[in-house]
């Protein structure tokens, strides 16, 4: 299960031609909020209605091009532990990203956003990038949650906000495009400001000052 590499930092890897950067993204949020789906989604664009246990899935590979970088993503999906709200902290070692999850027609999985959101600060990295994802808005007529709230929460948090449906394919790419693009302003910013010397990157990834879409809602 050891990661291609280690680095906390998306390090440039030279030995594999086949990316420039590799992040470590970890889906995060209450059991059957629909993580595993969201997941399954956006690396192979399918859906199950049925509830598919987790159990025995670590990650997924995605390779994908932004700011002319190809980047290979390691997305993490847990293991039914969250289940106890309690997950190994090996499990946010070297996580550059979070997608913290809640569904929109569940209203505890809303009250533990908080909670999720202090695990991650607790034992992640602390430039670690999060997005926060109100899940399942093709449910509109259960929803319990209205966006609003999940937008405040966000804004208090200090997290970027998105509404999305793995089933109906809403924001789904999105959310994964926007994080790996936050992920990428902090990191150039922090080569900016670092001493070559420390980091080792005497190049300096010359990321480019891409735009970031447009925030795009849940349009259900
Ligand atoms: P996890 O425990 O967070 O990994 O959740 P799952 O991905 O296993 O999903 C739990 C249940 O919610 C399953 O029955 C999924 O089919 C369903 N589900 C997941 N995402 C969505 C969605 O966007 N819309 C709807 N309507 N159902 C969803
Ligand atoms: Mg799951």
């Amino acid at each position: 299960m050891a990661s291609a590499t280690d680095s906390r930092y998306g390090q440039k890897e030279s030995s594999d031609q086949n990316f420039d950067y590799m992040f470590k993204i970890l889906i995060i949020g209450n059991s059957s909020v629909g993580k595993t789906s969201f997941l399954f989604r956006y690396a192979d664009d399918s859906f199950t209605p049925a509830f598919v246990s987790t159990v025995g899935i670590d990650f997924k590979v995605k390779t994908i091009y932004r700011n002319d970088k190809r980047i290979k993503l390691q997305i993490w999906d847990t293991a039914g532990q969250e289940r106890y709200r309690t997950i190994t902290t090996a499990y946010y070692r070297g996580a550059m990203g979070f997608i913290l999850m809640y569904d929109i027609t569940n209203e505890e999985s809303f009250n533990a956003v908080q909670d999720w959101s202090t695990q991650i600060k607790t034992y992640s990295w602390d430039n670690a990038q999060v997005l926060l994802v109100g899940n399942k808005c093709d449910m509109e007529d259960d929803r319990v949650v209205s966006s609003e709230r999940g937008r405040q929460l966000a804004d208090h948090l200090g997290f970027e906000f998105f509404e999305a449906s793995a089933k109906d394919n809403i924001n789904v790419k999105q959310t994964f495009e926007r994080l790996v693009d936050v992920i990428c302003e902090k990191m150039s910013e922090s080569l900016d400001t670092a001493d070559p010397a420390v980091t080792g990157a005497k190049q300096g990834p010359q990321l480019t000052d891409q735009q970031a879409p447009p925030h795009q809602d849940c349009a259900c």
